[in-house]
């Protein structure tokens, strides 16, 4: 699915001596990449301040905790999305409020987010999902008018784009409250291990997210509030600072890969390409394809026996976890969600697809379909 390896052929020389830099110093822990790298981010993205942390999860949890959200307190999000989302809600005693999608953006159904808001509503979780941001100026509005805190959840969207109706532009996870993301390997931004980010343009809130990634303290051995323990090594600071320098470019090449498919796909019946909206850029960390009427299962298997991997993102329903099940929900609730967990199913995508492989999967799915 992802193609880790060549990438980093290309940028070797820069990764192998900065890591070594690391071991020859021994800074493992809040070495001077840490730093560097916050604050090329933050330059990169327009945001205040990014505060790293230990993985994509911890940001969401660290910024659920910043805003002293408590138990009992409502907070909606997608019911089709990764887990972590909902984890972290559920991990703090708060109530997960799932909702439904929409079926051409796979982003989170913002009148269903509007019907599912109550007195105890405290917070939306929009996740950018695979790439594309959610309908974040309608959102907003939304959480401006019932006093929402708005987490995006950004893991898959590093770099996205949005155009706002002014014609203003920010970065994904820049417009909400908070905006959490993962620098887990297979992300458009991705480290050589586990790693994560938590953005916002508040000083306040800047404050008490460090303090709480940090054990919630202020100075060393002084503790004001509850934390934890989450860190980005100086190892993975290395390397995501080295590979930010290439995100666009990275971005480019995933926005190829994806015309070549778009192409190659259109206008066959049983296939539907991913739509792209207009008030967002696409950073594809997904290049997700719905079937209609071919046998998914079957086409899986035949395609892995061609050597062409494909993955279902996601199979399984939130509201259908067992982890996750509720008396608020039933089988049926979420007709878009369901409809789209049985029918998805992701390509390989990444910044090393070239013209050939390129060909290879298109020419090798349409002859299987065919058949
Ligand atoms: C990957 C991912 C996360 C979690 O990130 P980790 O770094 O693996 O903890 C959260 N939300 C979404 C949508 C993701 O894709």
């Amino acid at each position: 699915m992802v193609d880790l390896k060549g990438q980093y052929e290309k940028i070797k020389q820069e990764i192998d001596t900065g890591i070594q830099e690391v071991i020859n110093t021994t800074a493992f822990i809040n070495g001077p990449a840490v730093k560097e790298f916050q604050a090329d981010m933050e330059r990169y993205l327009n945001v205040k301040h990014v505060i790293p942390c230990a993985n994509g999860t911890d940001a969401l949890q660290i910024a659920m905790m910043a805003l002293d959200l408590k138990p009992g307190d409502e907070v909606i999000t997608a019911s089709f999305t990764y887990v972590a989302t909902a984890e972290v809600i559920g991990l703090l005693g708060l109530t997960p409020v799932l909702v439904d999608v929409y079926p051409d953006t796979f982003d989170i159904d913002v009148e269903a987010i509007e019907r599912a808001i109550t007195p105890k509503t405290k917070a939306i979780v929009p996740v950018h999902l695979f790439g594309q941001c959610a309908d974040m100026e309608r959102i907003m509005k939304l959480a401006d008018k019932h006093k929402l805190y708005v987490i995006e959840d950004v893991a898959q969207a590093i770099g996205a784009e949005y155009t706002f109706s002014d014609g203003s532009k920010a970065k994904a996870g820049t417009i909400g409250t908070i905006g959490c993301t993962s620098f887990f390997p297979s992300k458009n931004l991705g480290c050589y291990g586990d790693g994560g980010a938590i953005y916002t343009n508040s000083d306040d809130l800047a404050k008490k997210l460090r303090m709480i990634a940090h054990h919630g303290q202020s100075v060393q051995y002084v503790h004001d509030v509850l934390g934890v323990n989450s860190r980005l090594d100086t190892i993975q600071a290395v390397v995501l600072k080295a590979k930010l320098k290439h995100l666009d470019k990275y971005a480019a090449a995933r926005n190829s890969a994806a015309d070549y498919y778009d192409k190659a796909f259109a206008n066959h019946p049983g296939l539907k390409t991913p739509v792209r909206v207009k008030n967002s850029t696409h950073v594809f960390h997904q290049y997700t394809l719905q079937l209609n009427g071919i046998d998914r299962a079957k086409l899986r298997e035949q395609l892995a026996e061609k050597g062409i991997p494909a993955m279902i993102y996601y199979p399984i329903p939130l509201h259908e976890q067992k982890a996750y099940k509720s008396d608020r929900y039933k089988t049926g609730d979420f007709p878009v969600t369901e409809k789209l967990c049985a029918c998805v199913l992701s390509l390989p995508m990444h910044t090393e697809l070239d013209e050939d492989s390129l060909q290879y999967i298109t020419s090798t799915l349409l002859d299987l379909i065919k058949a």
